[in-house]
């Protein structure tokens, strides 16, 4: 098997994107992340595997369809609702649902589709410096696949950038920079109680891994993102932790990101619980913590 045939699960493919990276880019979002943060807005990003969702709003069940009741073998679809408790994610249903009310989130891709598509817009990338960005979940998870796609991008001149949260294992993120001309990489909370009670996990790997790719990579421009979020390090002593903790390093810029509560209805689809955050960000707070630190 070729390289080129491996393949990986991608949750989305987003074109023309201005945010992710230098210039014009395609975003692969790759699915599964090891962290499961409270404010996630992509909570279909999570798990590794493709999934099945129920939008209730497009289900035509009140007039007369049920096909997927008939099917399904679990008695999960029940007066046109799913018990996902009883849902073992077959997803035959999904292939059957004439509204699409059932429908899966996750499809498996090969390198070589992706990189078709991003060769498709190559044209695009010449201005500004764009090119083809890693995004998830956390791209890493799906380790050999990220790299081989990185590789084969960089074999075609095309060029590379990740949104990482770090926690992956070192040789395998050292091996991804390899092929990294930019590196988007989010230090969350730098106090690592609080760390793990926000995302489910220690930032000792995050902070280790960003000290390695500072190391090993010097020249890589890097991005460090901290998402702002209200109630969890929304504070002056959280971000100041943070802009301290990155002063020795060189050649990056750090930037804070607003939050902005989205997702809540996916979380409904994929039968979760939506997380409990609170709602706003005050906007002049969000001024007044990025100023002193920003660069
Ligand atoms: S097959 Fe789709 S539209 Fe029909 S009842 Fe089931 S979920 Fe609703
Ligand atoms: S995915 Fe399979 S088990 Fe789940 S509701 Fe559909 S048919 Fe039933």
């Amino acid at each position: 098997m070729s390289t080129l045939d491996k393949r990986g699960v991608v949750f989305n493919i987003q074109h023309y994107s201005l945010h992710d990276g230098p210039g014009i880019r395609t975003v692969v979002f790759l699915k599964g992340c090891p962290l499961r943060c409270a404010w996630c807005s992509n909570p279909e990003s999570q798990r590794p595997y493709p999934e099945l969702y129920f939008d209730k709003d497009k289900c035509i069940y009140d007039r007369g369809c049920g096909f997927c009741e008939k099917l399904c073998s679990q008695g999960a679809m029940i007066n046109g609702c799913v018990d996902f408790t009883k849902c073992t994610n077959c997803l035959s249903c999904a292939g059957i649902c004439p509204s699409r009310a059932l429908a899966v989130y996750g499809r498996e891709m090969s390198v070589s589709e992706i990189i078709e598509e991003a060769e498709r817009e190559q044209v695009f990338y010449r201005h500004g410096g764009g090119g083809i960005t890693l995004s998830g979940g956390e791209p890493l998870m799906q380790a050999e696949f990220a790299i081989e796609l990185l590789k084969a991008a960089k074999e075609r001149h095309i060029h590379t950038a990740i949104e990482t949260c770090g926690y992956a294992d070192t040789a395998v993120l050292l091996e991804a920079a390899r092929y990294l001309d930019f590196i988007l990489y989010d230090v969350k909370i730098l106090d690592e109680r609080k760390h793990e009670r926000a995302t489910g996990v220690s930032n000792r790997l995050i902070l280790k891994n960003l000290e390695a790719l500072f190391s090993a990579f010097p020249k890589t421009p890097k991005l460090i993102r901290t998402p702002v979020i209200p109630g969890v390090n929304d504070t002056e002593e959280d971000i100041r932790a943070i802009a301290d903790f990155l002063k020795p390093f060189d050649n990056y810029r750090y930037e804070l990101l607003p939050y902005h509560r989205f997702g809540e209805k996916k979380y409904k689809m994929l039968g979760r619980a939506v997380p409990m955050i609170e709602n706003r960000l005050d906007e002049k707070k969000f001024q007044q913590l990025r100023r002193p630190v920003e660069q």
